[in-house]
């Protein structure tokens, strides 16, 4: 069996050991960082399958981490769930606009903590029907489901993987409207921890990163977003 590694970034000793053991009893390889530059390190050098990432770290701050990890191309994809103090409202948007796929505020209990950590990579692997893995061509846009690429005007476009499946959920149902609850639903599955912003922020995130999407992408006020029709 093939074990999934999970890079456990957390500089209070305790928190580490407690979640590094409830993910060894679940299977999983945890690698332990203590600190922003040892994290990235770390993240380098083992490609987790998914990074663990508290916000107060010494050195770089989780923010940091997650904007470098965002940045590198080997792992721009890899799944980041932020453990932040409760309520700080900015630091989760700030993640969010850095493309932090969930969040789990602290203090929190360890089981659930696997528990978000097993759903977000059963959707990493992908949601059925995506098996077929269609190319999409929009204008100078061309998608590579299969090979997990974008391609503006022959140049390749790095997005993460929020961000990918979003653009593909818009490709898929180009001219019809699309709810940010559907999306939700599509991109982060259903019943999750999200909120609405969410969707608004990787749509702005889309549009700075692919500037013609700010006119092909339509807000639909009070619904959701539209790709116009190619
Ligand atoms: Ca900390």
């Amino acid at each position: 069996m093939i074990q999934r590694k999970v890079l456990i970034v957390e500089d209070e000793k305790e928190i580490q050991d407690l979640l590094a053991h409830y993910l060894r009893k679940e299977g999983f390889a945890p690698i332990l960082a203590a600190d922003g530059e040892a994290a990235l390190s770390a993240a380098r050098r083992e490609k987790p399958d998914l990074i663990l990432l508290d916000i107060l770290l010494p050195k770089a701050d989780g923010l940091e981490v997650l904007r470098a990890v965002r940045s590198d191309a080997d792992l721009a994809r890899t799944p980041v769930v932020m453990l932040t103090a409760k309520g700080d409202e900015t630091d989760r948007v700030i993640g969010l606009e850095l493309g932090a796929d969930d969040y789990i505020p602290k203090p929190f209990s360890p089981r659930e903590v696997v528990a978000r950590i097993k759903a977000i990579l059963r959707r990493s692997r992908g949601a059925p029907g995506e098996a077929e893995a269609p190319t999409f061509v929009y204008r100078d846009l061309r998608m590579d489901v299969a090979r997990h690429e974008v391609r503006y005007q022959g140049k390749t476009v790095s997005l993460t993987s929020k961000e990918f499946r979003i653009l593909q959920a818009l490709l898929s149902s180009a001219g019809r409207v699309l709810s940010r609850d559907a999306i939700l639903s599509k991109v982060w599955g259903e019943g999750t921890h999200v909120i609405d912003r969410t969707v608004d922020v990787h749509i702005a995130k889309l549009r700075q990163k692919i500037p013609f999407l700010v006119k092909a992408i339509e807000t639909v006020k009070d619904v959701g977003y539209k790709l116009r029709e190619g």
